[in-house]
C-alpha cells in the first residue's frame, strides 16, 4: 500500500511537472497557431514573403519562451503586473521606458565612511514640476536628472552589478555638493513585468531589419513579435495574480490560455478577423492591448471562481494521455461551460492576437520603406547557433523567473 502510495505521488508530481511543461502562454500549441494564421492578415503587397516562410514563423512562436530557459532577462519581457502599480488609468505606469527608469531607479551613494544614503527622491508629480526631489534637501531640473539616467543608468540595464560613476555623478549635479566615494544603481519595476515596452522595441528591431533586408532578422523578430502580442492579449499576463495564486486558484493560467484552446480553437473558433491594419501610433496601440486585457482579469477570475463552486466537483478534473504520460487537466465539458460564461473571450483575445501581429508586420513593413523581399531557397533560414542555444536550454528544462 505504502509503495502504491509512493508511486502514484511520484506519478502525480512528475505529471503537475509534466503538465507545467507543456503549459506556458498560449502553450506552444496556440503561438504557432496564432502566428501561422496572422500571415492570412496581410494585405497582397507583402503576403508572398510571408507565405514562403510560413513554417519558420508557426515554427519560432514559441522562442521567446525556450529563451526563458536560457536567459533570466527574459520572464519579464513576457508580462506586466499592471496591478501592482495601481488602478486604471496607472499613472503610476509611465508609457516611455526612459521615465520608468527614471522614475523608479535608486541610485545609491557610499561615502568614505561607509554610510549609503539614496540621492533622488523621483515621484510621479516631477514630470508635472520638472524638478527631481533628492535627499540633501535639493532639488534638480527633471530634464537634467533624465538626461543623466538616460546616458549613466540605461546602458547598464543588463549588468549583473550597476556602479554608477561618481566623477559623473559629481559633474552632472554640481549644485548638490555630493561627497561619494562611490554609487551604485538598483531597480524594482522590471521584476513586476515590462511587456508593452518591449513590444515597442521589437517593433522597432523589427522595422530596422526590415530597412536591412536581414531575411534571417526578420523572421526571427516577426516570429518573436508574434509571441509576445499573443502573450499581450491574455489578460493573466497584466496581473500580479497570474495564476491565482492570491486567490485560492492554481492553476487557472494554464486552463484559460492553454487547455481551452488545445480543446477549441481547432474546431470551434472563427479566424476570419480582417486585414491587418497600419498602426499609427505603436507605443499608445501596445499600451491599449495591455489595457484591454488587463480590463477582462476579474471576469477571468471571478467566473472560474463561480464555476468550480457550481460544477460537479468530480466533473472537473480528468485524466489525459500527453506523449506517453498520463496528466490532468480540466475535463472539456467543465472548460466548455467556462469558455460559454466568459462569451468567448478567449476566442476574441485569440483573434485581436492574430490581427494584431499581422497589423505589426505590415506597419514594420511599411515604416521601413516597402522593401522588396523575393527569396528563392530557404538557406538563409537554417538552424543557426542561436536556435541550437535555445534549444540546448530548453531541454535542460530550468526555467528562470516565474513559469507565467
Ligand atoms: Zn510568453
Amino acid at each position: 500500500m505504502k509503495r502504491r502510495l509512493f508511486f502514484l505521488s511520484l506519478a502525480l508530481a512528475f505529471s503537475a511537472f509534466l503538465f507545467q511543461s507543456f503549459t506556458i502562454d498560449w502553450g506552444f500549441f496556440g503561438h504557432r497557431r496564432i502566428n501561422r494564421l496572422a500571415v492570412f492578415t496581410l494585405p497582397a503587397e507583402c503576403i508572398g514573403f510571408f507565405k514562403q516562410n510560413i513554417d519558420y514563423i508557426s515554427e519560432h512562436a514559441v522562442d521567446p519562451d525556450k529563451r526563458r530557459y536560457a536567459t533570466k532577462h527574459e520572464a519579464v519581457r513576457h508580462y506586466i503586473d499592471l496591478d501592482h502599480w495601481g488602478t486604471a488609468p496607472f499613472d503610476e505606469v509611465p508609457r516611455k521606458w526612459i521615465d520608468v527608469m527614471a522614475l523608479y531607479s535608486i541610485v545609491h551613494g557610499i561615502t568614505a565612511n561607509g554610510d549609503t544614503s539614496i540621492l533622488f527622491l523621483p515621484d510621479v508629480e516631477m514630470f508635472e514640476s520638472k524638478t527631481v526631489k533628492t535627499s540633501l534637501g535639493k532639488t534638480i531640473e527633471l530634464a537634467a536628472y533624465k538626461d543623466f539616467i538616460y546616458h549613466e543608468i540605461l546602458p547598464s540595464y543588463y549588468e549583473e552589478e550597476r556602479p554608477v560613476d561618481c566623477a559623473k555623478l559629481k559633474s552632472n549635479f554640481p549644485s548638490l555638493n555630493l561627497n561619494f566615494e562611490s554609487a551604485y544603481v538598483s531597480e524594482e519595476f522590471s521584476s513586476y513585468g515590462i511587456l508593452p515596452y518591449h513590444l515597442l522595441k521589437m517593433q522597432k528591431k523589427l522595422t530596422k531589419a526590415f530597412e536591412q533586408k536581414n531575411i534571417k532578422s526578420i523572421l526571427r523578430l516577426a516570429a518573436e513579435m508574434g509571441h509576445y502580442l499573443g502573450d499581450a492579449h491574455v489578460p493573466l499576463h497584466t496581473t500580479e495574480n497570474y495564476n491565482g495564486q492570491l486567490t485560492d486558484q492554481i492553476g487557472i493560467h494554464a486552463f484559460w490560455e492553454s487547455r481551452i484552446p488545445e480543446l477549441f480553437a481547432d474546431t470551434d473558433y472563427d479566424y476570419f478577423v480582417g486585414q491587418a491594419e497600419y498602426i499609427e501610433k505603436p507605443q499608445e496601440y501596445f499600451w491599449d492591448i495591455v489595457f484591454t486585457s488587463h480590463s477582462y482579469v476579474d471576469s477571468v477570475l471571478l467566473i472560474e471562481k463561480r464555476m468550480k463552486e457550481s460544477f460537479p466537483k468530480d466533473a472537473q478534473m480528468c485524466y489525459d494521455d500527453r506523449l506517453d504520460r498520463t496528466v490532468q487537466v480540466q475535463c472539456k465539458a467543465f472548460a466548455a461551460a467556462y469558455q460559454s460564461a466568459m462569451n468567448g473571450m478567449v476566442e476574441q483575445r485569440m483573434q485581436a492576437s492574430i490581427k494584431s501581429i499581422g497589423s505589426s508586420w505590415y506597419t514594420a513593413w511599411v515604416d521601413a520603406g516597402q522593401p522588396k523581399l523575393d527569396i528563392q531557397s530557404d538557406s538563409n533560414i537554417a538552424k543557426d547557433a542561436e536556435d541550437e542555444k535555445l534549444d540546448e536550454a530548453y531541454r535542460r528544462n530550468s526555467i528562470f523567473g516565474r513559469s507565467h
